[in-house]
């Protein structure tokens, strides 16, 4: 297959290269934010399917011209802006990338989509990847399903509903060949040291206070990257035209709880050498505002219709993560000098 593909660059997107490059050629078009790191693809630089082309998403020119040289099958857009606690002190970017950049992104693919000959129309398929947190916040029962109605709580999670509203309009209206993905909290290899998951590693080995917001009883599902990317990967090949999928590890816990694991399993593999244990370095801070309570997924529609089930439990999926961090300490170094040093966002409302 022939993928063109935004935000490769980011968490995600350069996992899901990493695992389908060998099978399909890639295009990757990303802005390269402050979230886009180009080195994570490094060992593509001489693949014969892999080409990277500088490209915003709200750029309807160049998005309009690299697509019809490329002649995609598919579209897979994942670039986004994606953490909420950016979106609480800077909305903006998120209004303009999310909503606007989707907007480009349909626009300019139901153009070449319409000029396709009738074989590569049959063929041809639009991915927009989202998360679980446009349907808001549950309580202590129940999961999120396919139906269940969107109650976006952030302006991130706003942004991503209204985004995944108009690929649903372009399907209904246009006839552009849709599918949606929402899933649970990813975790894994490069991922942003702003996300909880790398922040508490990080955190450890530089020996400073982990930062827990309110209680820590805030309960996530939690989904090993690669599971996610093979979820995708299935929805992309076997999906039905105008579905939405949703994605989840089936691996609940809440924020106190995954930090108890983060330190534990350091403490065995990379033990403190002026503490007991690195749970010792947790402290409580101010909640985040609008903090959601609980997520969870009901994955029973890619499980029953598309045999799709995540492999990685939490702890073989935080061993596999934390030994990731342990080798890549230059890839962590390189971004505490010169993108992000763990201050604490989302408390500057403008
Ligand atoms: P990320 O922030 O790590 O990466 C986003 C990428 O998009 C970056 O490479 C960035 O440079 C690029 N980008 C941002 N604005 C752009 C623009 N205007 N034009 C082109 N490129 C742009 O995000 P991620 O964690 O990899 O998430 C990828 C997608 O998956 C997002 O759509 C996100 O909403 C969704 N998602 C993420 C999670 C999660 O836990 N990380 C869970 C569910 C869904």
């Amino acid at each position: 297959m022939k993928i063109l593909l935004t935000g490769g660059a980011g968490f995600i997107g350069s996992n899901f290269i990493l695992n389908f490059i060998d099978k399909n050629e890639i295009l990757n078009l990303d802005k390269l934010t402050y979230a886009g790191n180009i080195e994570n693809l490094n060992s593509l630089k001489e693949h014969p399917n892999y080409v990277f082309n500088k490209c915003d998403i709200t750029d309807s020119v160049l998005l309009n011209d690299i697509i019809d040289k490329y002649q995609p099958d598919s579209i897979i857009n994942f670039a986004a802006e994606s953490h909420v606690d950016r979106s609480i002190d800077g909305p903006k970017e998120f209004i303009n990338t999310n909503i606007l950049g989707t907007y480009e992104l349909l626009n300019a693919s139901f153009k070449y989509y319409q000029k396709l000959d009738f074989q590569k129309k049959d063929f041809f398929k639009f991915l927009h990847i989202s998360t679980d947190e446009v349907y808001g916040s549950l309580g202590k029962d129940g999961k999120f399903t396919e139906s269940t109605s969107y109650k976006p709580s952030s302006p991130y999670s706003a942004s991503k509903a209204a985004s995944d509203h108009l690929v649903k309009a372009w399907y209904h209206t246009y006839g552009l060949p849709t599918l949606i993905t929402n899933c649970s909290n990813n975790y894994g290899p490069y991922q942003f040291p702003e996300k909880l998951i790398p922040l508490v590693i990080v955190k450890c080995l530089s020996n400073e206070g982990i930062p827990i917001y309110g209680d820590g009883q805030n309960v996530r599902d939690w989904i090993y990257v690669d599971d996610h990317c093979k979820g995708i990967y299935e929805v992309l090949q076997n999906g039905k035209i105008g579905e939405t999928y949703n994605i989840g590890g089936n691996q609940e816990i809440s924020n106190l709880e995954l930090v108890y694991q983060i330190c534990d399993i350091l403490d065995k593999i990379r033990p403190s050498k002026t503490m007991d244990s690195y749970r010792n370095l947790i402290t409580f801070v101010k909640d985040r505002p609008g903090h959601d309570f609980r997520y969870a997924i009901d994955s029973t529609k890619i499980q029953n219709q598309l045999k799709f089930f995540p492999k990685e439990t939490i702890h073989s999926g935080l061993r596999k993560t934390i030994n990731w961090y342990l080798e890549n300490e230059d890839w962590i170094e390189n971004i505490k000098q010169n993108k992000y040093n763990q201050e604490r966002l989302g408390i500057n409302i403008k």
